[in-house]
C-alpha cells in the first residue's frame, strides 16, 4: 500500500515552538527558558480557542478593554491562562490592568509606575512588570529613554512593583539584532533576568540574544485587519 496517510498537519504554533527551540539550541540555551506569548489582539475568541485546545496558555493583548471583553469567558473554559499586557497603558486604567493581567510589559514612565504601585497596594495583586525601553531613541515610540532606565527601575521598585525585566520594540525595517543586544546589556547591568523582545519577524534572533519572552502575533494568527495596531 502506497497511499499516503496524511501526517498530522504542522500548525503555526508547532512551527514557532520549533523555531524557538532551534534558536535556543544555537545559543546554548534551554527552550524552556523562553516563554512564547501568543499575541491575540484583534482576534476573536474563536480564533484563540484552537491554541488553547492545543494546550497553549500564555497570551498577550494590547488593550485593557478588549482583553476584559474576551478573556474572562475563555479563562473559565481553560484554567491556567497567563495574560500579558503588551501595549501602552494609560494610568487611569492601572486598576483594571492589575486586576486582569499577570504581567505588564509597557511600564515606561514615572506616572504609570506610581499608578501601578497604588493599584497593586489596593488589589493585593502583583503582576510581573517589564520596563519598556525606547531602544532606538525614536521620537514617536513609547518607552523610557535609555539614560532614564536605572532611575525608572529604582522608582518602580520603591513603588512596590515586581520588576522582572526589560522590554523593547526595535525600529522597523532595520536589522534588530544590535537593539536586542543593547537591551540585553541594559538588563544585565540592572541585574534583571527577564527580556521581552522579538516578534513574528525576528523572534529567533531575539532568542539567540537572550529573550526570555517573545511576543508573536501574526505568525500564529495570520495578519490583523489593516485598522489594527
Ligand atoms: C502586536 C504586537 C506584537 C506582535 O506583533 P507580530 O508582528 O504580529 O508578531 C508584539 N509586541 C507588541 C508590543 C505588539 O503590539
Amino acid at each position: 500500500m502506497t497511499a499516503a496517510t496524511p501526517s498530522a498537519a504542522r500548525t503555526p504554533l508547532d512551527t514557532i515552538v520549533a523555531g524557538i527551540a532551534h534558536a535556543a539550541r544555537l545559543a546554548g540555551r534551554e527552550a524552556a527558558d523562553v516563554t512564547l506569548i501568543a499575541v491575540s489582539k484583534t482576534h476573536p475568541a474563536e480564533a484563540i480557542r484552537p491554541l488553547l485546545d492545543a494546550g497553549h496558555r500564555v497570551f498577550g493583548e494590547n488593550r485593557v478593554q478588549e482583553a476584559e471583553a474576551k478573556w474572562p469567558a475563555l479563562r473559565t473554559d481553560y484554567p491556567g491562562v497567563a495574560l500579558h499586557l503588551i501595549g501602552q497603558l494609560q494610568s487611569n486604567k492601572a486598576d483594571d490592568a492589575v486586576a486582569l493581567f499577570d504581567a505588564i510589559h509597557a511600564v515606561d514612565r514615572p506616572s504609570l509606575v506610581d499608578a501601578l504601585g497604588k493599584a497593586m497596594a489596593r488589589t493585593g495583586r502583583r503582576p510581573d512588570c517589564f520596563v519598556q525601553v525606547n531602544i532606538g531613541a525614536e521620537e514617536q515610540k513609547g518607552g523610557c529613554g535609555i539614560a532614564d532606565v536605572p532611575a525608572l527601575i529604582a522608582r518602580a521598585r520603591a513603588a512596590g512593583l515586581p520588576v522582572a525585566g526589560l522590554m523593547c520594540i526595535p525600529p522597523a525595517d532595520v536589522e534588530p539584532a544590535p537593539y536586542f543586544a543593547l537591551l540585553a546589556k541594559l538588563a544585565r547591568e540592572a541585574g534583571l533576568p527577564a527580556l521581552s523582545m522579538g516578534m513574528s519577524s525576528d523572534y529567533e534572533t531575539a532568542v539567540t540574544l537572550g529573550a526570555t519572552h517573545v511576543r508573536v502575533g501574526s505568525a500564529l494568527f495570520g495578519a490583523r485587519g489593516s485598522a489594527a495596531a
